[in-house]
């Protein structure tokens, strides 16, 4: 499934990048700067200094149970300051220079990956906060092919929505919710999200599942015994599980913007297993080709916050 995807983009590419040549080497002043000395494939597309920042616009969605609890709140201080510094965070890391991590090519690291989040926060009271049965890992796993059980909310939310967005439906367990409502530390939590891949057909919307992060938020809050970090504070303890928030988000938007996986530990898309932050030149000129020529492309916004 994979492989088929990235061949059908890789021919894209050449389409793409033929017909590019030829509208902007004689119109534009930036195409010599922009197009990266190397062999890479997306060279034309890895960001230069001189390109603007590409917003990428993002619904984050937070689905609450009829008292408008076991998710994240629109009214609390806390969760609000978590949710601002989780979104503070994945734009840090998308400020940070390319890595060469997985990857063997000659084209030079980047400065910046040219790309940032701008979110819009979504509450809503939905049966569909209660993700047991539809997680990623006991319900739809590949949100492009198999049937979403929030596909109708995802279309009502489009057609009520001014502007495109790729929509991050945030859901939790609520058996684990209930238990850890009543301070039980051993209530299971998913770390399995999911999400799509970028489609030729730009009619296609995009979507992301992010699963039980208010559960992490909420245990680490109830300072439960600890194996990790156990000498520091709990507020902490916290901070750790948001920056680890913000690095699963932006592992699901890679996808959506066209990385698979690799194998380094150090990378962003590696899986299975730990993972960390790196993007390679290879990865971040992919998701600019793919933010310039597929269906995600109706989510960006040059430059301006
Ligand atoms: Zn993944």
């Amino acid at each position: 499934m994979k492989k088929h995807i990235f061949s059908t983009s890789a021919c894209l590419f050449f389409i793409a990048s033929g017909i590019w040549l030829l509208m902007t080497s004689w119109s534009s002043p930036y195409s010599s700067l922009r197009r990266a000395d190397c062999t890479h494939p997306y060279a034309d597309y890895m960001p230069g200094a001189n390109d603007p920042i590409k917003y990428i616009r993002l619904n984050f969605i937070f689905l609450q149970n009829e008292e408008g609890q076991g998710n994240f709140e629109a009214d609390n201080p806390k969760h609000q300051a978590y949710l601002k510094h989780l979104i503070q965070i994945m734009n840090e890391q998308f400020a940070r220079p390319s890595r060469y991590s997985c990857y063997k090519g000659d084209c030079p690291n980047v400065k910046d990956t040219g790309l940032r989040v701008k979110v819009q926060q979504i509450y809503l009271k939905h049966t569909g906060w209660d993700n047991d049965g539809n997680n990623c890992k006991t319900g739809c796993a590949n949100l492009a092919v198999c049937d979403f059980y929030l596909n109708e909310l995802d279309e009502q939310i489009r057609q009520e929505s001014q502007e495109a967005a790729i929509n991050v439906f945030f859901t939790n367990s609520k058996s684990s919710y209930e238990r850890m409502s009543e301070g039980e530390c051993e209530a299971p939590m998913s770390r399995t999200s999911c999400s799509m891949f970028p489609q030729k057909d730009m009619k296609l919307n995009t979507k992301i599942h992010m699963v039980d992060v208010y559960l992490d938020y909420l245990h680490k809050s109830l300072d439960c015994p600890r194996e990790m970090f156990p000498e520091n504070t709990n507020e902490e303890y916290i901070n750790w599980g948001k920056m680890e928030g913000a690095k699963f988000i932006r592992h699901e938007l890679g996808h959506a913007i066209g990385l698979g996986h690799v194998s380094c530990p150090d990378n962003l898309m590696k899986a299975p297993g730990i993972f960390q932050q790196a993007l390679n030149p290879l990865q971040i000129g992919r998701m600019h080709y793919c933010l310039e020529t597929m269906n995600v492309k109706k989510y960006v916004q040059n430059g301006g916050e």
